[in-house]
């Protein structure tokens, strides 16, 4: 099996297990490096039912290359934002609760844990609620999501996007994890502090470091082998 395939399959009951799970909705995609084409998980199941076999490759039009079961209609976010990004090789959509009810306010994202640090940067997509199954709109999403990792589509869910499938991974993770906190501390009513300043270049730096974001991903990746695969000594680590 490639690295990326099962890379994906860890990223699916990761993602499944850090509340990303919305019915049976929700991709990975990753862009092979050498042909441009682009795997994406099939539609129709749940995060937590991926295995090697549910991966279809595309080209950038969406045609079906390789691989059997349903392309996902949202197949142009993925293709329309890797147009746009040399730099990305993998994109997550996903439907994750906080990340949705966040996504429908007007709060400016805070780091008010150590979660936001990284991705003070995310940005909100007004244009539609909608699914994003056309490509021109899916190019307008590319280009919400600029140079950033991350993007809210308004009432509806985030975009993750990075160089490999564990970063992509960490990036959906945080975003849904600082939406988490901050909905939390503005239901107390109470006033509350961020971190501020040099502060969240150091804590971006130090806590989502590269040697960072690869132990994350090692511990993802135990995790997702205690809930799915018990019996396996197989920890997968790869930046
Ligand atoms: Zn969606």
């Amino acid at each position: 099996m490639s690295q990326f395939i099962e890379e994906m399959v860890y990223a699916s009951q990761i993602l499944y297990l850090e509340g990303h799970n919305d019915i049976n909705n929700g991709q990975i995609s990753y862009r092979d490096p050498e042909s441009g084409n682009i795997w994406i998980r099939k539609g129709f199941l749940g995060w937590e039912e991926t295995t090697p076999d549910d991966f279809i490759l595309i080209d950038s039009e969406g045609n079906r290359l390789k691989g059997e079961g349903h392309i996902p209609s949202e197949w142009p976010l993925h293709t329309e934002t890797y147009k746009a990004r040399a730099d990305v090789n993998c994109i997550i959509h996903s439907h994750p609760p906080y990340s949705m009810i966040f996504s429908a306010t007007d709060l400016d994202l805070r780091p008010v844990t150590h979660d936001a640090t990284p991705i003070m940067n995310t940005q909100r997509f007004t244009l539609t609620t909608n699914t994003v199954t056309n490509p021109n709109i899916a190019a307008q999403v590319a280009e919400s999501l600029g140079k950033s990792n991350t993007l809210l589509l308004k009432n509806h869910g985030l975009v993750a996007a990075g160089k490999t499938i564990p970063e992509t991974v960490c990036w959906a993770a945080v975003l849904e994890n600082a939406c988490k906190l901050q909905l939390i501390a503005e239901s107390t009513g109470v006033p509350y502090t961020w971190t501020e300043g040099h502060e969240i270049k150091m804590k971006s730096k130090i806590i989502f470091g590269a040697t960072a974001i690869r132990e994350y991903w090692a511990y993802w990746c135990r995790k997702a082998d205690r809930h799915f695969n018990p019996d396996s000594k197989n920890h997968l680590v790869g930046v």
